[in-house]
């Protein structure tokens, strides 16, 4: 980073105040419930952000970015300084955009039906790479919200081990706006239930090893039952215009 810009735009050194202080909460967040930081992973949520302010955030030791967008994540990525960083889609990935961003990304956290994984695992068999994703769920059961609802996962799951281009690592929420801090724990607390007990039963093609929830407003909650990949945005970025 140059310190001529940096002098300039009082917005680098926010970003930099702004991970050191999701660094502290996180470490504080885990100290209260007794788990390692080192369980929990921080996604930059970079929608809507410039790749200058991206690339500062890497800079500042950030090594995992989220994306909601295909078109947007692809018209950035160029300029960006991705070397040793990971990228994810997390947005809702409509099924004709599938051929644009496998092998783009190293996760599709957003996979919300088993169309959706056929396609994936269509032309990941066609690029002959294995895709890694995470099935999103939809814990609130929210009529205007993207997710699978718990009572199709099952199935998602049990068909799983015929797609072999596509591997499921974990879950994924974004939860119901709640006016308690009492109602949203318990929609994380139900999805660590759902994390543990397919973690249990050993589905074939399947490791559940990465639950995704959190963001700015409520990512020490989500660590507090059990979040291992947390993924703020504005708390990094500043409102997003
Ligand atoms: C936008 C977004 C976030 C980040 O939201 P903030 O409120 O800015 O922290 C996280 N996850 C998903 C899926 C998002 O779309």
């Amino acid at each position: 980073m140059e310190k001529s810009s940096r002098d300039s735009d009082p917005r680098f050194g926010t970003i930099e105040d702004n991970i050191k202080r999701i660094r502290e909460d996180m470490a504080s967040a885990c100290a209260k419930c007794g788990r390692d930081v080192n369980e929990v992973s921080l996604m930059a949520v970079t929608k809507t952000v410039e790749p200058k302010y991206i690339n500062h955030a890497i800079a500042c030791g950030i090594d995992l970015i989220g994306e909601n967008r295909v078109q947007e994540f692809l018209s950035k990525k160029d300029e960006l300084n991705l070397d040793g960083v990971s990228a994810h889609l997390i947005g809702t990935l409509q099924l004709n955009k599938v051929r644009k961003i496998v092998g783009q990304v190293d996760m599709i956290q957003s996979v919300n039906s088993l169309k959706l994984a056929q396609e994936i695992d269509r032309i990941s068999e066609r690029l002959g790479i294995v895709t890694n994703t995470l099935i999103e769920l939809n814990i609130g059961e929210e009529a205007s919200k993207t997710g699978m609802s718990v009572s199709e996962l099952d199935e998602l799951l049990c068909r799983m081990d015929s797609l072999g281009n596509i591997k499921v690592c974990g879950l994924m929420t974004i939860p119901p706006i709640c006016a308690q801090k009492s109602e949203i724990l318990k929609f994380f607390h139900n999805m660590n239930k759902l994390f543990i007990d397919i973690k249990a039963k050993k589905y074939d093609n399947i490791t559940m090893s990465i639950l995704s929830m959190g963001m700015s407003s409520d990512y020490c909650e989500a660590i507090s039952e059990g979040s291992t990949l947390i993924r703020p945005g504005r708390a990094i970025f500043g409102a997003r215009s």
